[in-house]
């Protein structure tokens, strides 16, 4: 049985995510009591910027995302009200969603690049530092 009743696992659409969500399937034992995010990092354009090449390529990237993250969650029987797509930095959007949603573990990949600057990889050390609950750094090998 888990001590985790609400997980939220991080997932980057464009890495190599399978082995954080096969961990997280072995901590839950419903897959209701999962969520999955991703976080869309946003366009920065001029604020007198008129043109829509910005704002299309910004919808494309949500739209692209969400799709990827549906696929993955129905694959694994994620219900669709415990996947989100938050647009942000990947952290801070982590963080606040946690607290807001009384998640009790966060789940994310880490990297095995060399040097301990890298030892986890920067979206996870930053996860991490941040995390009001306990976060688990599943090592994906590259
Ligand atoms: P990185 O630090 O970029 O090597 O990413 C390590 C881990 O951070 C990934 O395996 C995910 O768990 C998480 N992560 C990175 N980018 C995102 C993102 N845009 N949205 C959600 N999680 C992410």
């Amino acid at each position: 049985m888990s001590a985790y009743k609400k997980i939220l696992i991080a997932v980057d659409v464009c890495d190599d995510y399978q082995e954080v969500i096969k961990k997280a399937m072995k901590l839950a034992d419903d897959p209701e009591w999962l969520h999955v995010v991703h976080v869309v990092e946003p366009i920065y354009y001029p604020e007198n910027y008129m043109g829509g090449t910005a704002i299309d390529f910004q919808e494309k990237t949500v739209e692209f995302a969400k799709s990827e993250l549906d696929e993955i969650a129905t694959k694994h029987a994620i219900p669709p009200a415990n996947r989100h797509i938050l647009i942000g930095k990947a952290a801070t959007c982590i963080h606040v969603f946690s607290e807001e949603n009384a998640i009790d573990l966060i789940i994310v990949g880490s990297h095995g690049k060399h040097g301990l600057q890298l030892l986890l990889g920067s979206t996870a050390t930053a996860i991490l530092h941040g995390a009001k609950c306990d976060v688990l750094a599943v090592r994906i090998f590259d």
